[in-house]
This record gives structure tokens, C-alpha cells and sequence, in this order.
């Protein structure tokens, strides 16, 4: 792929949770587009595995296997990546994970976990990368967070409060970053297909509520969030900060 070519054109990205869904597909668009990707994920091979498929279409990429609710390992993240660059034009804070219990029966295990990965670990990689995004011209960071702020999921609260936690935390970074030159965005998906959303969708109950609900008529495919971020991190939206697209196919707008 040629240097000159895309929206992303010589710039650099980390997406967090690249390894499979949402994540991998953001990372795959972004090295279409053009950029470096440091594909991360705590599962090395799914890592690995991104990292080759955008060197075998032509693109640049680095696999790194860490925690992203791991202080250290982001710390030691950070270090490695910025001994070979020393600016990240765009983050992703994707990494993300869900149990879905009744809150009678999480745990305070349950809920250090969510809010571990789902917002300290957002908190931590853009803390970590703060250095080589402020080296950056135009640098933007992407969260991913979700419609369960807005429209709660039955039995979802340490869920959707690690998210609502993640979009209150972008308006607040989106004020103190924005004389560094950062722009924080987020963006909240719908009902997406991808592993985390798989089990749904072999009852055939839940596809026939969801066809039902959706004026779209399909559920979400990981590239439409890859679009979506694709435009928050590229120039095109060099205007936007502390705010936030909902991708959902519409999911939201029926009240009953
Ligand atoms: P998947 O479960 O399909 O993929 C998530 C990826 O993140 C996995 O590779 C997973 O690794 C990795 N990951 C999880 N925890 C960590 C961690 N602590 N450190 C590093 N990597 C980690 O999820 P989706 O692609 O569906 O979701 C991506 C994001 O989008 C999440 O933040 C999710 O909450 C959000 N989202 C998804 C929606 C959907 O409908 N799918 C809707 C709204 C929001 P491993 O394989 O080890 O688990």
C-alpha cells in the first residue's frame, strides 16, 4: 500500500481489543486507510493473526499481546511502542467485556473486572499513550462505548456503568486535552455481530425482536463501527470533540 494513499495516510493507531469483532475490524480499515496499526490485544495469536492479515493485504502493523486493565503492561506497552515512534495520531479504547447477571448476583470480582477493562482500562491506555499523543498533530482518541448509557439492558448495570463511566470521562478529556491538541470522541454501538453478541442471535425469538426493532432490518456488522471510527480519527472530523456518534441501525428510537 502506498504511503500517500487514504484517510489515514502516515499516520499512526493502536485499537485496543484488535484481536477479534469490533476491534479487528477498526484496525483493518485503519491500515486500508493508510496507517501504522499497533494491533493489541491480551491474546497474542488473535494479535498476531490481525497483524498478518494487514501485512498480507499490503498494510503496516505491529502485534502486542497486553491487558489493557493491567497498569504495568500498559506502562510497558507504551515504552516499547514509543522506542519506534515518538507520535499516535489515533487511539482506540476498544477493549471491552460483558457478564451478563442480574445485580443481586455480581460480585465485587464481576465488577472490578467490567470497570477494570471497560473504563481504568481506557483511563490507563490513554494515560499511558499521553506522551506520544501529544507528539502527535491532530491526534484523536476513539471510545468505544454503547447504547446501554442511554437504553439500559436488562441485567447489564456493572455494564452499562463502566460505559456511562467511559462517555462521562470523554467529555471531561475532550476539555482537559484539548490545548494539547487531542480530540476524545465516542462512539456507542447497537446490537453488533461479532463474538460478544453471537449467542443472541441463535435464538430465534431475539432475531425476530431485533428485525422488529431495527428500521435498518439487520443487525450491525463490526465494519460499520470500524467506519464510524475511521471518521472520528481522521481529519474529516477535525471540528468534533467531547462528543459522540450512536451507531445502531436505529435500535434506539422505538420507546415501545
Ligand atoms: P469481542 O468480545 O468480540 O472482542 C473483544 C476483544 O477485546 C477480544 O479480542 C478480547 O480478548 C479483547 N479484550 C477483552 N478484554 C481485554 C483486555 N483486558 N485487554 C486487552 N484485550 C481485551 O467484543 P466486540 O468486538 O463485540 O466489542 C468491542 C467493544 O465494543 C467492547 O468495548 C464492547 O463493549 C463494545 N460494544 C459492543 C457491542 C456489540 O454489540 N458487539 C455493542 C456496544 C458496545 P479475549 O479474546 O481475550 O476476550
Amino acid at each position: 500500500m502506498s504511503e500517500a494513499a487514504g484517510r489515514l495516510a502516515g499516520r499512526t493507531a493502536l485499537v485496543t481489543g484488535a484481536g477479534r469483532g469490533i476491534g479487528r475490524a477498526i484496525a483493518l480499515l485503519f491500515a486500508r486507510e493508510g496507517a501504522e496499526v499497533a494491533v493489541v490485544d491480551r491474546d497474542a495469536a488473535l494479535a498476531e493473526a490481525v497483524a498478518g492479515e494487514i501485512a498480507a493485504a499490503g498494510g503496516r502493523a505491529f502485534a502486542h499481546d497486553a491487558d489493557v486493565s493491567d497498569e504495568a503492561a500498559m506502562q510497558a506497552l507504551a515504552a516499547s511502542i514509543g522506542r519506534r515512534t515518538d507520535r499516535l495520531h489515533a487511539l482506540v479504547n476498544n477493549a471491552g467485556i460483558v457478564r451478563r447477571r442480574h445485580f443481586k448476583r455480581l460480585t465485587r470480582a464481576d465488577w472490578d473486572a467490567i470497570l477494570g477493562t471497560n473504563f481504568i482500562g481506557a483511563v490507563q491506555c490513554t494515560r499511558s499513550f499521553l506522551p506520544l499523543l501529544r507528539g502527535a498533530a491532530g491526534a484523536s482518541v476513539v471510545n468505544i462505548a454503547s447504547i446501554t448509557v442511554r437504553q439500559e439492558g436488562v441485567r447489564l448495570s456493572a455494564y452499562a456503568a463502566s460505559k456511562g463511566a467511559l462517555e462521562s470521562l470523554t467529555r471531561s478529556l475532550a476539555l482537559d486535552l484539548g490545548r494539547d491538541g487531542i480530540r476524545v470522541n465516542y462512539i456507542s454501538p447497537g446490537f453488533i455481530r461479532t463474538d460478544m453478541t453471537e449467542r443472541y442471535m441463535s435464538k430465534w425469538l431475539f432475531r425476530k425482536y431485533l428485525k422488529y426493532r431495527l428500521p435498518i432490518g439487520r443487525p450491525g456488522a463490526p465494519e460499520d463501527v470500524a467506519k464510524a471510527a475511521l471518521f472520528l480519527a481522521s481529519s474529516d472530523s477535525d471540528y468534533m470533540t467531547g462528543t459522540g456518534l450512536v451507531v445502531d441501525g436505529g435500535l434506539t428510537l422505538r420507546a415501545i
